[in-house]
């Protein structure tokens, strides 16, 4: 089957249904500009792809303003999520942030499915398509794209918009940059029902974080609005590693048996996060783009989110600057009508706000995984409370992943 792209209005093509290809459908929405978002998996599968975000109020907060859903996600959202801890491996605490009781801070928490939830509930289904994996998108004559998907669906697009993701099909149209590999790689745990079940664990854990830094490890914890504690196991190490360290993911109680050998001399608390965890034991290798990445502005096509600043999560800036990107587009494009002048304003935009963020994560990154890690990080935040003229800015430990 083949779309006709109606004349009256440009055919805009989102290919990708995360957080920030449903913003932007649902921005547009509002403004009375179709748009028709293309998402591979066969149904929403957001709810299984990450755990807790923490959705900031300059950023993530504004394109949740600009859809209109501000008010249901701080109906829902958890402010008490912004606890942090520090730690190294013997279980010296560097820092204990929490949240105030009685105050609201400004970078709530939401399970991933959840925000997911709220932005497709609010979208009209026949934005989107699921199924739909784009394979190829090649350049017309006319400026326009004729975009191709698996299923053997076709298209034309005026403006296609690629937020597939880390490994974007749309991104080849703009630059040759691919993303890398980042040097760590995480191996996914959850504990499930941590309150009933494993008091001690989510004492120490607390309402939030927790992040025990040693030696190119970590152990990064967040409580998640379920009530399970997500854990990445993190190491800095080659790319292959996950391939040829032999621990059979599949079998989840020799695989646990194996990494607990990686932290053998690790305080016996923080250990419990992988003695308590459940049967899913995921490996992910972190990718990221080039800090600073841009490109030539190109009539009809552009990026928005992960597929065009992908970055490590050390800067917990991935899903807010997807959602930011969105609006950021969305609004452009209400304003200019042209949706080449639209896209060439939100790129120059976008480059500025993502390449700090980019920066910054890189940054982070190299802290977390140096020697010392958690004595650094907190010598970090204290300069940085030290130095941070209003609270509006100032980030957290919470920030972080
Ligand atoms: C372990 C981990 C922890 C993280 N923690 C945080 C955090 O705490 N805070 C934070 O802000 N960010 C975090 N992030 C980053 C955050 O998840 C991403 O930045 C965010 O999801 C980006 O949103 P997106 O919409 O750009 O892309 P994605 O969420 O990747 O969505 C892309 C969508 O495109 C679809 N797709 C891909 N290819 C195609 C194709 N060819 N055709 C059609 N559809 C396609 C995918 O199925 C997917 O639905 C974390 C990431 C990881 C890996």
């Amino acid at each position: 089957m083949t779309f006709v792209s109606d004349k009256q209005q440009p055919r805009i093509a989102i290919i990708g249904g995360g957080p920030g290809g449903l913003t932007l459908a649902l921005i547009l929405q509002r403004h009375g500009i179709p748009s028709i978002v293309y998402e591979r998996e066969a149904n929403d599968t957001n709810r299984e792809r990450g755990g807790s975000l923490d959705i900031h109020e300059d950023s993530g907060q504004i394109a949740l303003r600009e859809a209109g859903l501000l008010d249901p996600f701080l109906a829902v959202a958890r402010f008490e999520g912004e606890d942090f801890r520090l730690l190294d491996k013997s279980g010296t605490l560097y820092m204990d942030e929490r949240a105030e009781e009685d105050e609201q801070g400004s970078r709530p928490e939401i399970d991933r499915g959840e925000l997911c939830d709220l932005l497709l509930h609010a979208l009209d289904p026949g934005r989107i398509r699921y199924g739909c994996k784009l394979t190829d998108a090649a350049p017309l004559t006319d400026g326009r794209y004729e975009l191709r998907f698996e299923n053997g669906l076709t298209d034309v697009a005026d403006l296609v918009v690629g937020a597939d993701g880390a490994f974007s099909r749309v991104r080849p149209l703009l630059t040759e940059a691919k993303a890398e590999y980042a040097g760590i790689s995480f191996i996914e745990l959850n504990v499930e029902n941590a309150a009933a079940a494993h008091p001690d664990l989510a004492a120490l854990n607390a309402r939030g974080k927790l992040f025990a830094l040693s030696g190119g490890q970590a152990i990064l914890a967040q409580l998640n609005g379920d009530g399970r504690i997500k854990v990445y196991l993190a190491f800095k190490t080659d790319r292959g590693w996950l391939d040829t360290c032999g621990i059979p993911f599949d079998r989840p109680e020799e695989a646990k048996r194996q990494l607990l050998g990686y932290f053998e001399d690790w305080d016996d608390s923080l250990k419990n996060y992988i003695r308590y965890a459940g049967s899913t034991v995921l490996p992910r290798r972190i990718y990221m783009l080039p800090v600073g990445l841009q490109w030539p502005h190109k009539p009809g096509a552009t990026l928005i989110g992960d597929a065009a600043h992908l970055m490590s999560p050390f800067a917990g800036e991935g899903v807010n600057l997807a959602m930011l990107d969105a609006a950021e587009l969305a609004l452009a494009i209400v304003e200019h009508k042209d949706v080449n002048l639209a896209t060439a304003a939100y790129e120059a935009k976008m480059f500025a706000y993502s390449s700090r963020s980019a920066k910054e994560s890189a940054d982070n990154l190299e802290l977390i995984f140096a020697d010392n890690a958690a004595q650094k990080l907190k010598e970090l935040f204290d300069h940085y409370y030290e130095h941070t003229a209003s609270s509006e800015d100032l980030q957290t430990g919470a920030d972080m992943l």
